[in-house]
């Protein structure tokens, strides 16, 4: 029986000004219930420090980072660097995001390198890969994903890759209102375990934790989550709202 991780994990993306984030966190901290399942808040890097004192102490509430810089530190201005986070109390950080992809260039080889520092500094990235919809529609999208997962992340250890969270996100589901469907997550979700399974062995890919990303709200989080492969959400645009948020952990 896998002893892997349920993780429900927000991303607030570019939103939610410093008073706003902390009632967000509140509210969050607040309404969640249990505490079987690994809750992340990826808040943008103002609300870092204040998150440690609203989650602090709640041991299955944890605060991501949106990004990191892959140098440990010098003249990068306007960079936030691995150290700068964990001073912050930072444990996990999203790494390749389909925005970052898209408007900042990010590749397989910078993002490598993104997620040795993160990993160097005792932090766990949440990997995100993904196709849009052309590659969808042509049927290459296991092709694809697969070579985004083993590009960034198959230089690692087999000790580091456990530390990896991966989340699949279609790009043509993020922010669109149009969710993969139940069985389209599970089937990419049960060949990227295959693809690390391949790898790592069966055990790495056993306890590596799987999340779907792409409008997961209250009313699809059930049947997602109850998918074999499925470990979880990365949820956008839902976890602004601490009502909506806190339904999808209670969802498992
Ligand atoms: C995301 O930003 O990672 C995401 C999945 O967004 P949404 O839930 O809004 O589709």
């Amino acid at each position: 029986m896998a002893k892997r991780k349920k993780i429900a994990a927000g991303n607030w993306k570019m939103n939610m000004g410093y008073e706003e984030g902390r009632i967000l966190a509140r509210k969050v901290v607040d309404g969640v219930v249990r505490s079987d399942v690994t809750v992340i808040l990826g808040v943008p890097f103002i609300h870092l420090k204040s998150m440690e004192n609203i989650l602090g102490g709640i041991s299955n509430i944890h605060v991501a980072a949106q990004n990191c810089h892959q140098e440990e530190g010098g003249a990068y201005t306007g960079e936030i660097s691995a150290s700068h986070l964990t001073s912050v109390g930072t444990s996990y950080v999203i790494l390749g995001h389909s925005e970052r992809r898209e408007y900042f260039g990010e590749g397989a080889a910078l993002l490598a390198k993104k997620t040795d520092i993160v990993l160097k500094h005792g932090m766990k990235p949440i990997f995100c890969c993904g196709e849009n919809l052309e590659i969808r529609e042509k049927g290459t999208h296991v092709k694809l994903v697969s070579k985004q997962i083993k590009d960034a992340l198959f230089h690692l250890s087999d000790e580091d890759f456990r530390k990896v969270v991966i989340a699949y996100e279609p790009i043509w589901a993020i922010g669109t209102g149009v969710t993969a469907s139940a069985q389209q997550a599970q089937d990419m979700h049960k060949d990227i375990r295959a693809l690390i399974a391949k790898k790592y062995g069966a055990e790495t890919a056993d306890l590596t934790s799987i999340l779907y990303g792409g409008s997961v709200k209250p009313a699809n989080a059930k049947e997602l989550f109850a998918m074999p492969d499925v470990d979880g959400g990365l949820v956008g645009g839902a976890s602004l709202k601490a009502g909506d948020f806190t339904q999808i952990v209670a969802a498992f």
